[in-house]
């Protein structure tokens, strides 16, 4: 047994130690799950494509990776258990589809607001604290670039996880603003969040921002979940619902 190993031992037997990953033994996270939590970054656009994302100007949503495996648990562990050793690792995986996008100019990272209930439950943003950290590197490797908690919430939601596609649309739809008008000016905006499945927390966010003059430049998310066949049409009648402005409170 190495050295490393015994330390992992002695940490396992006093803190219980385990891979964020997979649950094994580990300081933070094993030697099998860290590949898997190395950005690999793609264009992720939500199947059905949220209208709001296509015009006036298409706003390109870029992932580091997919939302399973070890990523999946790793971002549940981040948020939810409060592992604060995962920063650095999830933060290089955010800055990731800010690189591979080729945003040019200055830019600005506006993470998507956490809602008063979650920052309350786990004691701090972990968006806002991951766009930190991502701006961060970023500007070591030289790119111009900031961050801004530019969005709050002006009424309160549900939490999304345990919602169906429709029901996401209908507890975020008009729920952010922006919460200073003056913006600073010449960057460009980039969104960012944790995961992205339907599209409807960075649509949200992309309203909310377009509302007032500054339509982001793209969205960068750690992870997209997989598209689920079968919620499409469930989405395209939600759609439709908004065109009409129904649930706009
Ligand atoms: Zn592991």
């Amino acid at each position: 047994m190495g050295s490393r190993d015994w330390g992992v031992a002695a940490a396992d037997l006093i803190l219980g130690a385990v891979c964020a990953g997979c649950g094994r033994p580990a300081l933070t996270l094993c030697d099998e799950c860290v590949p898997y939590l190395v950005a690999s970054a793609f264009v992720a656009w939500p199947q059905p494509t949220p209208a709001g994302l296509l015009s006036p100007t298409p706003i390109t949503p870029v992932a580091a990776g997919r939302y399973v495996g070890p990523l999946r648990s790793a971002l549940s562990c981040f948020k939810e258990e409060g592992q604060f050793g995962l920063l650095p690792v999830l933060s290089r995986m955010l800055a990731a589809p800010v690189r591979f996008a080729e945003f040019h100019g200055p830019l600005l990272l506006v993470p998507v607001p956490s809602s008063p209930g979650a920052k309350r439950r786990r004691g701090y943003d972990a968006i806002d604290q991951l766009a930190r950290s991502s701006a961060l590197l970023l500007r070591k490797d030289g790119v111009d670039c900031r961050t801004r908690q530019l969005l709050r919430h002006r009424r309160a939601v549900e939490d999304q996880s345990g919602l169906s596609a429709v029901d996401r649309w209908r507890n975020l739809h008009g729920a952010f603003e922006v919460r200073e008008k003056r913006i600073l000016s010449g960057r460009s905006i980039v969104v960012v969040d944790d995961i992205l499945t339907t599209g409807a927390t960075a649509s949200e966010a992309v309203r909310a921002l377009t509302k007032v003059g500054h339509r982001p430049l793209g969205i960068a998310v750690i992870a997209a979940t997989a598209r689920k066949p079968g919620r499409a049409r469930e989405v395209e009648k939600q759609g439709a619902v908004e065109k009409q402005g129904a649930v706009e409170k």
